[in-house]
């Protein structure tokens, strides 16, 4: 797939340096996270992105925590983000902390401050603000503005020691104060942050800005293309005039387009919401859009790089229909899933003309897409459990399935007539007795009769009995972020449906967490990690089809 499209902008930047010789045909990308939260799908797209581009042209890519903020940092995040990278299929070649750059950093800022081009600033962020101007007009310069090396030399040292409080003083790159760009109206390198940082501890109450440590961290790693979203086009002037005006190895930033995905939202500020106030299970919860929940949903990593090269690398942004991603892990899972029986709505069966007692091993394939994924053995009994949807008592005309008189296959045993029916005092059927054609058995069929509906069933005496999570998309709009509002009043409430009493095929009871199945005519599932020797618990991680695709060409 990626052999025949044609290069995207960022590909012909890389081969274009390459020719030139530039950067000595070295190609260097880095992966920048900020360790506060886990990292969604949004991410992945960066990910496939930066180490995919560094593969094509046998270059590399640098794992680089962004780790400048001390109070949301956290290693557990630091743990989350390493193994959903690898789990995505990538390797990097350093793992590398901006927080160790501190001292650099501060050499650096020490270095601008002599040169006159940064100074001390007394004012609080209010005040600073206030004198910004706005894009039309210029701002004002502050008083602080003319003091003197030796006075910011001093004042910077003295906020390194913590001879201040939080807030009470700012190191700031002396610019230009009518720049059009207002990331040049005198930027903000360091504040002061008396907090205990996940690495550092309590070494540093000064913290670099983004836009201090970012360039610089990739400057100091020789990172040769920097890439990250279209939020920094404005910030690239000052990212270049840092690197200029210290001298140093000259990166470089080149943007994207973010990945947004319809239906869900796609910040960690806003995915940490959901887990601290309980909305979903954890950060893993598999409604969730992030690469934790995702696989626990049961999608794979071919399945979300797939969807990242289908998106390709664009230069505005636009939301992406989640059923894009659905499309993309139901083509890999129709391949490679083993097809199982589940029945999920379960009413009991019974073959009032098969010998009680007797128990047959039929043969099933376990996927008719895949030659080689072999076929496993399947109990049949006089009694079974099917789905309650797939008898009726008196069908509509094209209802292909059981009824009084309607004869249906049972999917790799035998056809069978339905009879009768028991019912509780409240009217529901609570047994269906059927018949059955002995010389009807798949595979070596000579009943000479031919119907319509192939049903799935479970053997009662055999099967397991499962809980199995179904869920639907977590909000009810398109782009809950951007609605007036709290964004989690649009939550879906029935996003989770649990079924606690499903029975499916004996054979479930040897899979593993994470093993993947196609439960015949209801979808994709997987074994979600709460699986216990008691119960098997599985996740729908996709329905068969795309239920509003259905609808669509029903209605054409
Ligand atoms: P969030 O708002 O979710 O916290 P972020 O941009 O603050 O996202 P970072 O940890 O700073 O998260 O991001 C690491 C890298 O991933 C950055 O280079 C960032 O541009 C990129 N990234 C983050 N979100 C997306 C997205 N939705 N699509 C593509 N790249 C993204
Ligand atoms: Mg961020």
């Amino acid at each position: 797939m990626s052999e025949e499209r044609s290069l995207n902008f960022l590909e012909q930047i890389v081969e274009e340096d390459l020719a030139s010789g530039k950067n000595g045909g070295r190609v260097l990308t880095r992966f920048p996270p900020e360790p506060n939260g886990y990292l969604h799908i949004g991410h992945a797209k960066s990910i496939v992105l930066n180490f995919g581009l560094a593969q094509k042209y046998n270059g590399k890519t640098n794992l680089r925590f962004d780790d400048t903020n001390p109070v949301t940092e956290d290693t557990e995040y630091v743990d989350s983000i390493k193994e959903d990278i690898r789990w995505l299929g990538f390797e990097w070649e350093k793992e590398l902390y901006a927080s160790d750059y501190f001292e650099q950093l501060y050499q650096y800022a020490v270095a601008l401050i002599k040169k006159g081009l940064a100074y001390v600033e007394d004012a609080t962020a209010e005040e600073i603000a206030a004198m910004k101007g706005t894009p039309t007009t210029p701002g004002t310069n502050s008083p602080c503005r003319s003091r003197s090396v030796e006075e910011n030399l001093d004042l910077f040292e003295r906020m390194r020691k913590g001879e201040f409080k939080d807030g009470e003083k700012t190191l700031r790159a002396k610019i230009d104060m009518a720049a059009p760009n207002m990331h040049m109206r005198d930027p903000l390198m360091y504040r002061i942050k008396h907090a205990h940082h996940h690495r550092t501890g309590d070494k540093w109450c000064i913290y670099p800005m983004y836009d201090f440590a970012h360039g610089q961290s990739d400057s100091i790693e020789n990172i040769t293309h920097s890439v990250c979203t279209l939020e920094f086009i404005p910030h690239r002037p000052l990212y270049d005039w840092f690197i200029q005006e210290l001298d140093i190895f000259p990166s470089h930033q080149y943007e994207f387009a973010r990945l947004n995905l319809n239906y869900t939202v796609m910040s960690k500020r806003k995915l940490k919401q959901l887990v601290e106030e309980g909305h979903v299970s954890g950060w893993d919860d598999p409604r969730m859009p992030t690469i934790s929940g995702l696989r626990r949903r049961g999608y794979t990593a071919a399945s979300i790089r797939s969807l990242c090269e289908r998106v390709g690398i664009q230069k505005r942004d636009n939301i992406i229909e989640y059923s894009l991603l659905e499309f993309c892990i139901r083509e890999e899972l129709n391949r490679t899933a083993n097809r199982a029986m589940a029945v999920l709505d379960p009413v009991k069966l019974v073959i009032t003309n098969y010998p009680e007692g007797q128990v047959e091993e039929l043969e099933a394939e376990n996927n008719p897409e895949d030659p080689n994924s072999g076929s496993r053995k399947l109990p049949f009994s006089n009694t079974l459990y099917i789905e309650r949807e797939d008898f009726m008592e008196n069908p509509p005309k094209k209802y292909f399935r059981l009824g009084p008189g309607m004869m249906v296959r049972l999917k790799n045993a035998y056809i069978i007539k339905g009879e009768s029916v028991d019912k509780d005092a409240d009217g529901n059927i609570t047994t269906i007795y059927a018949t059955y054609l002995p010389e009807s058995k798949s595979g070596g069929d000579h009943s000479g009769m031919t119907v319509k509906g192939t049903i799935h069933w479970v053997s009662a005496a055999h099967a397991a009995t499962a809980e199995v999570r179904m869920y639907d998309r977590l909000f009810t709009v398109e782009n809950p972020a951007s609605e007036e509002g709290d964004f989690k009043s649009f939550i879906n409430k029935d996003s989770l449906q649990v079924i606690s009493n499903a029975f499916v095929e004996p054979g479930l009871l040897q899979a593993k967490p994470g093993d993947r199945f196609q439960f015949m005519r209801k979808g994709y599932f997987s074994v979600d990690p709460d699986t216990t020797s008691e119960k098997i618990v599985f996740n729908r991680t996709v329905t068969l089809k795309d239920a509003w695709a259905k609808e669509t060409a029903k209605a054409k």
